[in-house]
């Protein structure tokens, strides 16, 4: 088991919690980790729904 983060910010809207909560996600991308906040992750869930994602990469 890995130590959490002392502190994560959403890589949707910047909202910065220390330390890590709980239901925030995270993702692993080309080695980094993503964080997303509670909204963001459903925002982010409907926008790959929708095919509507972002510059990503
Ligand atoms: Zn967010």
């Amino acid at each position: 088991v890995g130590e959490a983060p002392a502190a994560v910010s959403c890589a949707r809207c910047g909202t910065v919690a220390a330390p890590a909560p709980l239901d925030w996600s995270c993702a692993r991308e080309d080695g980094r980790e993503r964080w997303l906040c509670p909204p963001c992750t459903r925002e982010n869930v409907r926008s790959i729904e929708g095919r509507l994602d972002e510059a990503w990469w």
